[in-house]
């Protein structure tokens, strides 16, 4: 279960993108750089749309 909400399974896409709690997160964060966007259903889709968007590559 995870560790934050013990509501869903602990997988990394459940922790690091759609927890209750973590998602509380990437709200506050959305804020903060002003620049909303949709929270992609996996971390690999996050991680791509980062790079394309001029993220380091390492
Ligand atoms: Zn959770």
């Amino acid at each position: 279960m995870c560790f934050f909400c013990h509501e869903k399974e602990e997988t990394n896409n459940h922790l690091f993108l759609h927890c209750r709690v973590t998602a509380h997160l990437w709200f506050k964060f959305q804020s903060l750089i002003q620049d909303p966007w949709v929270v992609p259903e996996h971390t690999a889709d996050l991680l791509s749309c980062w790079m394309k968007r001029g993220g380091s590559k390492t």
